[in-house]
């Protein structure tokens, strides 16, 4: 198997800043593939791990943005990647104009952007269906922004959290996540493709085994640390 990078989404847990650097200590480091945390902002300076990512980040740097994390603030805490886009914050209202600008000032703090596309699809739709609505997304997002560092997930909304990542036997099988990652690499130059969506301990090796997937992004699994080891390994 090639060399697949395996991103620790842990969204908002834990509670506290030594509940969090347990967690990370846990975590094994990749030495086959490149593993990335991403713990809460609140958490980026404490947690020790050799790649660390962070969940979100604004599109401008510095002024009088309330509650906002700077890129160029991440940048100097060692932060080399930052997830873009995903479905939780898209809920809150992200759209993809903001999204685009996330991720250009992502790159152009010198950090991986991780752009997450797969909103808004359902688990009834066959491929052309699912293609038509990240072709949006991808379009949008992806507006005069160099591809070259982007890494792109795709994550079908229904499949995260949802304890099983091929609810149907149709939709989000390795077999489709590998359909489109192909789309996403030719139609729209994307070096990197990475599947998420209810990613276990039992299915990961199935989607690590698609050529042309390149890794997993994973939320829940990646906080039982048992588990994220296995898959890493
Ligand atoms: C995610 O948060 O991006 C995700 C895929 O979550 P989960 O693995 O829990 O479905």
């Amino acid at each position: 198997m090639s060399k697949k990078i395996i991103i620790g989404n842990w969204k908002l847990n834990p509670i506290t800043v030594d509940e969090a650097k347990t967690l990370a200590s846990k975590v094994k480091h990749g030495s086959q593939h490149t593993v990335v945390l991403c713990p809460p902002t609140a958490f980026l300076s404490s947690v020790r791990y050799p790649n660390l990512g962070a969940q979100d980040a604004f599109w401008i740097n510095k002024g009088p943005h309330t509650g906002e994390t700077s890129p160029l603030q991440l940048k100097s805490l060692g932060i080399s990647y930052c997830i873009v886009g995903h479905s939780e914050r898209r809920t809150l209202g992200e759209t993809n104009e903001m999204i685009r600008e996330k991720i250009l000032a992502v790159l152009n703090a010198k950090m991986t952007p991780v752009l997450c596309v797969g909103f808004g699809t359902t688990m009834e739709e066959d491929d052309l269906e699912v293609i038509d609505v990240l072709r949006t997304q991808l379009t949008e997002c992806l507006r005069d922004v160099p591809t070259g560092r982007v890494i792109v997930a795709y994550e079908p909304v229904w499949a995260i959290s949802s304890g099983n990542p091929y609810a149907t036997k149709k939709m989000a099988t390795p077999e489709h996540a590998e359909k489109i990652a192909i789309f996403i690499k030719t139609k729209f130059n994307i070096p990197k493709v990475l599947y998420g969506g209810s990613i276990t301990s039992v299915n990961s090796k199935e989607f690590l085994d698609q050529e042309h997937l390149d890794g997993l992004l994973v939320g829940g699994a990646s906080l039982l640390p048992d588990d994220f080891n296995i898959i890493i390994a």
